[in-house]
């Protein structure tokens, strides 16, 4: 009879390899069994390598016969607290993911790779159990030490550094320390300042701000969707909201959208709380940086935290609230990895610590609109723009059998040569970056095309270079067609950069300011490209969908989207409502001061009724009727999905492995009008990277059907190795493509 392994102390390990389930191993040599916690990190061997493992558990049993010990115990203190342990294994369930890759995920580089996290610790001064006993009115004879203990009481625990920029001297601390009041601690440093912005008096709420903010409590779980106008004073309710969450000693969470993470997002928050700690958690940090703002933040230091997607993961033991800005946004889905999305997690993470959830946006996603219709969500609106500012006059343009100039028409042109003129600024929304989606030889058609994916290249002039924006294969411009050596070839379509050399042309006397991920590869980039534009000046801003959030720019008066047409027609269901977003977003830049707005929006289509729809009445009568139609369609949000995703090299094998695993579900779960399966089916973009990519969608109408299912599928699947196939699942998945 094997015999497992009996112990007074197993450690039960989540290790970042790809299976479902946790490992076991002894306590390496020489710890003392006492100081054992989940939530800590160690060394361990895996495989004949050396992971960075996160303890879940110290069991006594384990079922396997032989155990290895763990190699070294990295953190004498948990980093994991126990909510955000149990969030991140909910979080594993939900979406099929391995335990041992979303701690991983929630880590941030430099911890991940085991540095130990004293390396950013310092002294923290707090309070006793007696101090914290002691009434108001205590050491009323000793007012230096009294203010001290004010200070620790309202505020929790002061560095050193706080301590000494406050006026807090040695004997102080000293007096209260001999009292038995307080000690010092060992704890992460403060998160490195950010630059504020001149701190400006907040301004009166109007009726609408307020009653949002009534309706929204702090003492237990809610979730709220804020639908406002852009404009309408959103970012100025969660300055509110952050505010009454701080004085209650509490931490406040702000999720962002990765491009609205913005240096100006953070000047007005940083200006707004001057003497409070904030925690900015982005990409743009060096390693160390972000690794002693995720520190402050797990430690309960930092009283703000401000991040994009993987910040949701972050422990926030004082956590208060939980604020989403820009809630539609796709990048709070992760499309690789643990498919998590943040948003979506954001109400969980609620619900558990039991605070308010506020989801802010001016263009709802079906998802939370419909939790907000059924009465799921609380739902609020902000109607009117904050301030003087007035909604935007918006106008259709027809472009069919229009004489274009590289693609505007000409009262467009002449529109943005008017408000130039006068002093104003305009913004030319362009969906696509680079000079020309596609290149073409006029004698024989051949096309560029990616040699590793089934998409053109863009070409980008400046370069001269052909680029696939799947890939980032590249290679330099030909000037001759390779196939029949014809020089004459033509450049189709237009992206931003083609614009920008029309305009720039064009509009001489003014600045022409390009916003794409071409022209801002830092967030720094992207903050120094405007500040022409911040300064007031008369100027034109040109771009992609980087133009469209979180810039608040008073003196654009006029917003010009040269196509709207791109997503009206297109094989993924989720098009028009991204249409649909983007556009009022676009159009929402416009008369954001107390100037007036307009908005001329090209089409060649411009009897669509779900443009007429979205133009006449807005983006919230446009959602209503989409969700209509989800609903007829038997799509989410209205029913649940997931995609189990396979791709490979070899397209045959991806195939055969998809319908292996739709067979395999259909034994367990025969099809049904509550469960349904399609595919395997190619993806939008079928060929990516070199390797082909198919899925089965499987939908069912509710989202306790489909877990148990997908459990099964992925102890299956793990099972099956072929190695050069690589297959996900894809809960609530976003993108078809
Ligand atoms: P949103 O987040 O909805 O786009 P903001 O909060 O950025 O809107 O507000 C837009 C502008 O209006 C900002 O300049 C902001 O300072 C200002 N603002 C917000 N609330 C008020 C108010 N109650 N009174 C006057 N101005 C306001
Ligand atoms: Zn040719
Ligand atoms: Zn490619």
């Amino acid at each position: 009879m094997q015999q497992s392994v009996k112990q007074s102390s197993i450690l039960r390990l989540a290790v970042p390899v790809p299976l479902r389930r946790l490992f076991d191993y002894l306590p390496p040599a020489g710890v003392d069994p006492s100081r054992l916690a989940p939530g800590q990190r160690f060394w361990v061997p895996f495989g004949g390598r050396k992971l960075v493992a996160v303890l879940v558990d110290v069991v006594s049993e384990s079922s396997l016969t032989q155990l290895k010990p763990a190699l070294e115990q990295i953190d004498r203190e948990p980093l994991f607290d126990r909510r955000s342990r149990e969030f991140l294994h909910w979080a594993a369930d939900y979406y099929q993911a391995p335990v041992g890759e979303i701690y991983a995920a929630a880590l941030p580089a430099a911890l991940r790779k085991g540095r130990p996290a004293d390396h950013w610790a310092e002294q923290w001064l707090q309070l006793t159990v007696e101090g914290k006993g002691l009434p108001e009115s205590a050491l009323a004879r000793a007012p230096k030490q009294q203010a001290l203990l004010q200070l620790l009481l309202q505020r929790g625990r002061q560095s050193r550094t706080q301590l000494k920029a406050q006026g807090h001297t040695g004997t102080i601390v000293r007096a209260l320390q001999e009292r038995g009041l307080v000690e010092w601690v060992a704890g992460p440093t403060v998160p490195p300042p950010l630059p504020a912005a001149e701190p400006a008096p907040p301004p009166e709420l109007n009726q609408e701000q307020q009653q949002v903010l009534a309706a929204i409590g702090t003492d237990s779980f809610s979730a709220t969707l804020l639908e406002g106008t852009t404009g309408s004073g959103k970012t100025e309710v969660y300055l509110r909201l952050m505010e009454r969450v701080l004085t209650q000693g509490r931490q406040a969470l702000l999720l962002v959208p990765e491009i609205g993470l913005t240096p100006q997002t953070l000047r007005r928050i940083a200006a707004r709380f001057p003497d409070r700690s904030i925690a900015a958690l982005h990409s743009g940090l060096a390693e160390g940086e972000r690794a002693q703002a995720w520190l402050s933040a797990a430690a309960g230091q930092a009283d703000i935290v401000i991040g994009t997607r993987s910040a949701i993961l972050t422990p926030l033991p004082r956590l208060g609230a939980v604020i989403v800005d820009e809630e539609h946004d796709g990048s709070f889905k992760q499309q690789d990895g643990v498919r998590y999305s943040a948003r979506d997690l954001a109400v969980v993470l609620g619900r558990n610590a039991g605070v308010p959830v506020l989801l802010g946006t001016a263009t709802p996603s079906l998802e939370s609109l419909h939790n907000a219709l059924s009465g799921r969500y609380q739902h609020l609106r902000i109607r009117q723009r904050a301030g003087n500012a007035r909604p935007p006059q918006i106008s259709l343009v027809p472009t069919l059998g229009q004489p274009l100039k590289e693609g505007f028409a000409p009262q467009v042109l002449r529109h943005i040569g008017d408000t130039l003129a006068r002093g104003e600024q305009a913004l030319v929304f362009i969906n696509r970056r680079g000079f020309a989606p596609a290149l073409a030889c006029d004698d024989c058609g051949w096309l560029a095309d990616c040699p590793h994916c089934s998409s053109k290249l863009t070409m980008h002039r400046r370069q001269r270079q052909l680029r696939c924006h799947h890939c980032d294969y590249r290679r330099p411009l030909v000037d001759s067609c390779p196939q029949c050596h014809s020089r004459s070839i033509s450049a189709l379509g237009g992206g931003t950069e083609r614009s920008e050399e029309l305009l720039a042309r064009r509009f001489a006397g003014f600045p022409v300011i390009r916003i794409d991920r071409d022209t801002t590869s830092s967030k720094q980039a992207l903050d120094n490209l405007l500040a022409p534009a911040r300064d007031g000046k008369p100027c034109l801003l040109l771009g992609t969908q980087m133009l469209a959030k979180g810039h608040h720019l008073p003196r654009v008066t006029l917003v010009v989207i040269q196509d709207a047409d791109g997503g009206l027609f297109s094989a993924d269901f989720r098009a028009a409502e991204r249409t649909g977003q983007l556009l009022e977003q676009v159009a929402g830049r416009a008369g954001r001061g107390d100037l007036p707005g307009r908005v001329l929006v090209q089409s060649r289509y411009p009897e669509h009724p779900l443009l007429q729809l979205l133009l006449e009445k807005g983006y919230g009568a446009f959602a209503r009727q989409l969700l209509r139609d989800r609903a007829v369609a038997q799509l989410p949000p209205l029913r649940a999905m997931a995609l189990v995703r396979a791709e490979c090299e070899e397209p045959r094998w991806a195939e055969e492995f998809l319908q292996a695993a739709r067979e395999y579900m259909q034994s367990l779960a025969p099809p049904s009008p509550e469960l349904q399966y399609l595919g395997p089916v190619p993806a939008l973009l079928e060929r990516k990277s070199g390797r082909f990519r198919f899925y089965v969608q499987v939908t069912a109408e509710k989202r306790a059907q489909l877990q148990p299912l997908l459990a099964h599928l992925c102890q299956w699947a793990e099972g099956s190795r072929n190695r050069r196939l690589r297959w996900a699942v894809d809960m609530d998945a976003q993108e078809l493509s």
